[in-house]
């Protein structure tokens, strides 16, 4: 096949290894500029910014990885701001190209950004490449999931389906095309601003070894292993307080830092060496929720964002009063506003906390589960649109899982 000159399009894969839709752009490319966009900003229609101040600065420091890997390996991340679908024409009409490699994303607004490019014209390769599982090697089609998470589960073990083995790390990325240089680009550090967090954070991402990226993300998977952390998981991962009690694995997945298939590989090989128990099992097991979030998608698509998501009837309420005090901590109900108070001070929430405080605002204080979710979508550090959603509907009682 004739090389040519393209666009790398980071999305959520802000990854140099394990990231087989870069690799196939570096084989089929002379040429490759590599881009991420940051969104301009946006107010949503529940009143608040969509990216909140921890977001950002988790975001910034994993980008600023990602350029030193780029530049590691021959190349250099261009940072531009525009939405996509704006930004990458201006791009590949500057490199006079028409192809952009990326991830496949499949929520509506991401696909959305695609069917638009492709309506302008260029061709985009979209590459699956988020989930532990593949999904052609599931035993169901897509349009045949199980329903219930624990169907789901017992099909693929006993099949026996694993994971591929993770690629390794792209040596050597295509040249920059010489007019990328031109490109205008972001200070982003600048653009993050400042977040002050609280010293108590169970992910305390401003001090060096929790900070995003993949250098850290690879770095903490060993320590975590190495602590023995893992083979209490079980006991230990309803913990509210501290860094311990989970993986903390999830900030660095969602930005694509680390990928579930490197956490697999990781987990088998300590495995093979300490002996497997049923928490090195349950961290499995937790991915698998990670990946049945991202089939669900797949299957359902924009149903899943529908008041009612899966079922017939929406009994919606949403009282706009209510909702505010549950942002801001002040519901009076001291258990929960702990928990809002420290997803707002820190970015980040056990998952334990994240049901209750959920929870309480569906079936106690009778507010729009959209609204909860976009709240945790502008807060969260590892935001992620799959298991936001998912989580979400799930609590309440909109899904597929009829608990
Ligand atoms: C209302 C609500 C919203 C949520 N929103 C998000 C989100 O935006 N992003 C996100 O990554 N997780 C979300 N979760 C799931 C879960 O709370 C986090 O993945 C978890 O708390 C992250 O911490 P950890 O890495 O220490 O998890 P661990 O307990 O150590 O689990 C290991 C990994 O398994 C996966 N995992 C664990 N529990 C779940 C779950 N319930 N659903 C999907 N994957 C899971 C995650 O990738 C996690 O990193 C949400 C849960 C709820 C109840």
């Amino acid at each position: 096949m004739a090389k040519k000159t393209a666009v790398y399009w980071f999305r959520n894969d802000l990854r140099i290894n394990d990231n087989p839709a870069l690799a196939q752009a570096c084989l089929q490319s002379d040429q490759l500029a590599l881009v991420y966009c940051l969104e301009p900003e946006e107010h949503t229609i529940w009143g608040f910014n969509r990216v909140g101040l921890h977001r950002k600065n988790f975001l910034a420091d994993t980008l600023l990885d990602l350029a030193r890997q780029c530049q590691q390996r021959g190349s250099q991340l261009l940072i531009v701001e525009g939405k996509p679908a704006l930004a990458l024409p201006r791009i590949l009409q500057q490199l006079q190209c028409q192809t952009i490699y990326c991830e496949a994303i499949a929520a509506p607004e991401e696909m959305a950004q695609i069917d638009s490019l492709r309506e302008q014209a260029y061709e985009v390769e979209a590459i699956w490449q988020s989930s532990l599982l593949n999904p052609s090697e599931l035993p169901f089609s897509i349009e045949d999931l199980p329903q219930v998470f624990t169907a789901f589960r017992q099909q693929i073990e006993q099949m026996g389906v694993l994971a591929p083995a993770p690629m390794g790390w792209i040596e050597k990325l295509p040249e920059l095309p010489k007019a990328a240089l031109a490109i205008p680009q972001v200070d982003i550090k600048a653009w993050a601003g400042i977040a002050p967090i609280d010293k108590r954070s169970a992910f305390p991402y401003d001090q060096p070894q929790w900070q995003g990226g993949a250098t850290m993300a690879l770095a903490h998977v060993q320590r975590y292993l190495a602590s023995g952390l893992a083979d209490q998981y079980k006991q230990t991962r309803n913990g509210l307080i501290g860094s311990d009690y989970s993986t903390k694995f999830s900030p660095w997945l969602t930005s694509g830092a680390l990928s579930a298939r490197q956490i697999d590989q990781q987990l088998k090989t300590h495995e093979a060496m300490y002996g497997a128990n049923e928490s090195t099992y349950w961290i499995w097991f937790e991915l698998l929720w990670r990946d049945y979030f991202r089939f669900l998608h797949l299957r359902f698509g924009v149903q899943l964002y529908y008041a009612n998501g899966l079922k017939d009837v929406a009994t919606i309420s949403h009282q706009p009063e209510l909702f505010l005090k549950w942002c801001l901590g002040n519901t009076g109900q001291p258990f929960i506003d702990a928990g809002m108070r420290e997803l707002a001070a820190t970015g980040y929430l056990s998952n334990r906390m994240r049901q209750n405080v959920a929870s309480f605002l569906i079936h106690d204080l009778q507010c729009d589960w959209r609204a909860g979710a976009a709240w945790f979508e502008s807060q969260l550090i590892d935001y992620d649109v799959y298991s936001n959603q998912g989580n979400w509907l799930y609590l309440a009682g909109c899904g597929t899982d009829p608990r």
